[in-house]
């Protein structure tokens, strides 16, 4: 009967939601001591020129492997290490090491690192990228942070000092997943913004879908007349691949080229990539 059926479906919810209750507490529980014991590793995806296909960096991506969870992404576990306060402590080690890898890679390529809302918030963010630069000696200029939206929102003009701050150390800044949060298109001239990241979402249905490939090109020339470099990511096909390289996307970077690997594995890349060109 529908009553019966509608008391199992409540029943199945309750225990949807007791599961996902659970593996948040234990995941808690793992991330403290993960991040104690430095459990992370930072992987990178390739980002190549669109017109020419040359590599010209990468994007560092965290990875977690926990012993008692497996694989852990982090768009789960990046939130709950925001709520225990730890990100800014997990991103500063990020930091690090994407900087001090990218000194092992051909001067010109460049490494982006993901910052979130509350490690921007955090007053020490400029001090935290200047001493990683330091130890690593990476050029500032080689370095790129990428932000949300979401991190303009609240209090935008701590963050305004900040990203001011970091502009001024010859870091660049990127928006990321572009399109996807709320805020409006006045802080495109207000932040020192040089990269936009067109999101997944509006890639994965090019090129047949009408009202996708609007707005791929729609950005792409937003990009081009605030003086901004684009990025289109999750590029999965090469028709997708030739859509954006025709309409003005400056960089790509997705599974068609890359999934994000270990930095051995770049550097394997990269010479892989300059043999063929070679030949
Ligand atoms: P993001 O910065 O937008 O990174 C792009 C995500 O898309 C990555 O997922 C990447 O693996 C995935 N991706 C790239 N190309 C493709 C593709 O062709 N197809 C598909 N389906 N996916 C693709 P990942 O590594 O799981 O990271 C998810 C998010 O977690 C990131 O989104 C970023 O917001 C956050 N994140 C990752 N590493 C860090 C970090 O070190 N610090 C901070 N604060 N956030 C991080
Ligand atoms: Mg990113
Ligand atoms: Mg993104
Ligand atoms: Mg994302």
């Amino acid at each position: 009967s529908a009553k019966r059926d509608g008391k199992d479906r409540f029943c199945l919810f309750e225990t949807e939601m007791m599961d996902a209750m659970q593996r948040r507490r234990f995941l808690e529980v793992d991330l403290r001591r993960a991040c104690m014991r430095d459990d992370f590793e930072v992987f990178y995806q390739p980002v190549i020129d669109s017109q020419t296909g040359v590599v010209t960096g990468a994007e560092a991506l965290l990875r977690w492997h926990c012993p008692e969870r497996g694989y852990v992404s982090p768009a789960e576990f990046i939130p709950i290490a925001e709520e225990l306060g730890l990100v800014s402590r997990i991103g500063a080690k990020v930091l690090q090491q994407a900087c001090r890898d990218a000194t092992t890679w051909p001067e010109e390529l460049d490494v982006a690192v993901n910052v979130s809302p509350v490690q921007l918030l955090d007053p020490r963010l400029p001090q935290i990228v200047s001493q990683a630069l330091l130890e690593s000696g990476l050029r500032a200029e080689r370095l790129e942070l990428e932000i949300t939206e979401t991190a303009l929102l609240g209090d935008d003009e701590a963050a305004l000092r900040t990203l001011n701050h970091l502009r001024d150390l010859g870091v660049r800044i990127s928006l990321d997943d572009f399109g996807t949060g709320y805020s409006s298109l006045s802080y495109l001239h207000r932040f020192p913004i040089s990269r936009i990241k067109i999101d997944r979402s509006f890639i994965c249905r090019l090129p047949d879908d009408e009202g996708s490939a609007s707005i791929v090109r729609a950005i792409a020339q937003l990009g081009e007349s605030l003086d901004m470099k684009v990025t289109a990511e999750g590029i999965e096909t090469s028709e997708q691949l030739s859509f954006i390289a025709k309409h003005g996307c400056d960089h790509v970077q997705g599974f068609l080229i890359s999934r994000p690997i270990r930095v051995a594995d770049f550097l394997a890349l990269l010479e892989a990539r300059a043999a063929s060109i070679a030949a």
